[in-house]
């Protein structure tokens, strides 16, 4: 584990797997059509059951064209430890000048303020799109942690922020982004 401090909110970085979080919320890197999907998304319904699509599938009553790209919307959390789950769509990576690094500031800091709006203190993000989605991580690093700095400067309503990565390579890349941007 990690740790970093900004301002008031504690940064931790860890290796694990998201669905065993015991936080206030955990972050879903979901698809538009939030009726599921493999990796991550995947493996929350899956360990989470069936009251989680249920949810999803009322909220995309209200939203016919799907979750647009960036925002992010909040269900129960089924039979996982963490209290709720806020769903939010990564960009999918098409070479870096179609929006993506917007898009994926807008999924960390839509997420938060989802969290906020709600009295929500720790949460427990993956590493949006570098998966299916094909964000490299050395890219997508360094613009994660910036939109949770942003955050945690306009808002400051978070206690603890997790960043849980699958992978050692990618632990190193968010380690070493954050390293370089908070310097402690
Ligand atoms: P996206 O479609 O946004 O790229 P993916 O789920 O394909 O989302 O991948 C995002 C990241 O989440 C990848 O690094 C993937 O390895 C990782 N991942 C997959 N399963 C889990 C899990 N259970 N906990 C944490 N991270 C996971």
């Amino acid at each position: 584990m990690y740790e970093f401090k900004i301002k008031n909110t504690r940064l931790k970085i860890k290796l694990g797997d998201i669905t065993d979080e015991e936080t206030d919320v955990i972050v879903n890197a979901a698809n538009s059509s939030l009726m599921g999907g493999r990796g991550v998304d995947g493996a929350i319904h899956k360990k989470g059951g069936p009251s989680i699509l249920a949810e999803c599938i009322e909220i995309r009553k209200t939203l016919p064209m799907g979750l647009p790209t960036g925002e992010a919307v909040m269900t129960n959390s089924g039979l996982l430890k963490a209290k709720r789950i806020i769903h939010t769509v990564g960009p999918v990576w098409n070479g870096g000048s179609h929006g993506e690094p917007e898009l994926l500031k807008n999924t960390y800091f839509n997420s938060l303020l989802m969290a906020k709006r709600n009295s929500l203190k720790t949460i427990s993000f993956p590493s949006i799109s570098t998966g299916a989605f094909g964000y490299p991580v050395k890219l997508a690093a360094p613009t994660a942690l910036n939109a949770i700095a942003d955050f945690v400067y306009s808002e400051d309503s978070i206690d603890t922020i997790f960043l849980v990565l699958f992978h050692e390579s990618d632990l190193s890349e968010y380690v070493n982004a954050a390293k370089n941007l908070f310097k402690n």
